[in-house]
């Protein structure tokens, strides 16, 4: 039978998580492949999604989202980035920042035209971009005194006249990299002179380490008016399984993408956005113990793979470090990982996956820290024997 899917999604079959995820299952594996946290987000909160089913928040929110969720959004954007705005037409909640970028691009690209985006990047970013026909540009970010960063005269050449629109996510899976205002002022200075919208991955904004601070893109001069912020509950809370997200943009962009949004889910769903309303305005200062634990858990499993014979670059967000494997004589990562279940009794992500040049990141393993110290102690004890 000839496949039924349509051409433009054929490079997508399976993604890694579901095939590492299957292999760790498979395998008896412990699986520092995907990105989600084995412990709850704050007992309160998830009190309150509870209640408000009890409650009767049981049928379809407006459309734009739960009022009170948007004017805790607004608050919130206000109390930490001095950014404004109106929780009645520049807010939009959505079902994660998943649905979000992928509506953002829907609404805002023409076939054919393209989006820049860092590589490697978050995989739904090329398969919403192939949805809507248009077309990725990748500018890679490579290893420099320790992080991951761009080379400025490489993204200015990355933007030709059908250049619409950049997607940035800053603090960025899988390198960890928060960018500094430095090299944010790179991008907004070019989003201003080619005239380009920027979509703002913004879903790690609380997961930062060592003091470093997450900037917001919007909050360059001339930005806001231009930018696309999407952030979500699932990374700030630890809820993952709520997919809610949200999108702050000038009344005519939220329009725009509302104007899509609708007809992909009409609305998100309602318990869980009274609870993040609560969890936005009460819940910070479990955020920040999350961040101080995400930050042991990063030096943890840092430490660990170091010993274990990995390179290892040190992130300054997220929930993940990336480790380069030569020193162990390996050159394939995806190679590495196939085998790692056999090998090790551990699943983790093959970085060159997310990249359009797979050569660039072909020596680059993604592992996630995001785990219970005990998880991540046996997997380290695990690793050792790579180097056996
Ligand atoms: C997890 C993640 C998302 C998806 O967020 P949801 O709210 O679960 O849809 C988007 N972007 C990046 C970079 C992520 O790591």
């Amino acid at each position: 039978m000839t496949d039924p899917l349509v051409s433009r999604m054929r490079a997508f079959g399976t993604t890694i998580f579901a095939e590492m995820s299957a292999l760790a299952v498979r395998t008896g594996s412990i699986n520092l492949g995907q990105g989600f946290p084995d412990t709850d987000g704050p007992a309160a909160m998830l009190d309150h999604a509870s209640e408000a089913i009890a409650a009767g928040a049981n049928q379809y929110p407006p459309g734009p989202g739960v009022l009170d969720l948007r004017q805790a959004v607004v608050e919130h954007r206000s109390a930490h980035y001095g950014l404004r705005y109106d929780a009645d037409g520049e807010v939009l909640v959505t079902v994660g920042a998943t649905e979000a970028i992928a509506a953002a691009v829907l609404a805002l690209c023409e076939p054919g035209e393209e989006v820049v985006a860092f590589e490697p990047y978050y995989d739904s970013y090329a398969a919403s971009i192939a949805l809507a026909g248009a077309r990725l540009t990748a500018v890679t970010l490579r290893p420099a005194q320790g992080r991951f960063t761009f080379d400025p005269d490489e993204l200015r050449a990355a933007i030709t006249p059908r250049t619409r629109a950049i997607l940035v996510n800053s603090p960025h899976n899988p390198t960890g990299t928060v960018f500094t205002r430095e090299e944010l002022a790179v991008i907004a200075e070019l989003c201003l002179e080619r005239d380009l919208v920027a979509i703002t991955d913004e879903v790690y904004e609380h997961l930062t380490f060592d003091g470093v601070e997450h900037i917001p893109l919007a909050t360059f001069p001339g930005m806001r008016e231009r930018t696309v912020m999407i952030s979500s509950a699932g990374k700030t809370f630890s809820v993952t399984g709520w997919k809610t997200g949200w999108v702050c943009a000038p009344r005519e962009y939220v329009a725009a993408v509302q104007t899509v949004k609708q007809f992909l889910t009409f609305t998100a769903s309602a318990p869980w956005q009274v609870a993040v309303a609560y969890g936005l305005r009460h819940e910070l200062e479990w955020v920040a113990a999350l961040r101080a634990s995400l930050e042991d858990k990063r030096d943890r499993l840092m430490d660990g793979l170091r010993a274990a014979g990995f390179s290892v670059y040190r992130p300054q967000g997220t929930y993940f470090v990336q480790t380069d494997i030569r020193p162990l004589g390996f050159a394939d990562g995806l190679e590495l990982t196939r085998r790692l279940p056999e090998l090790a009794g551990v699943v983790a992500i093959p970085t060159q996956v997310f990249y359009d040049h797979p050569e660039r990141g072909a020596h680059f393993v993604r592992f996630a820290f995001c785990k219970r110290d005990e998880v991540i102690d046996e997997a380290v004890a695990r690793l050792k024997r790579l180097s056996r």
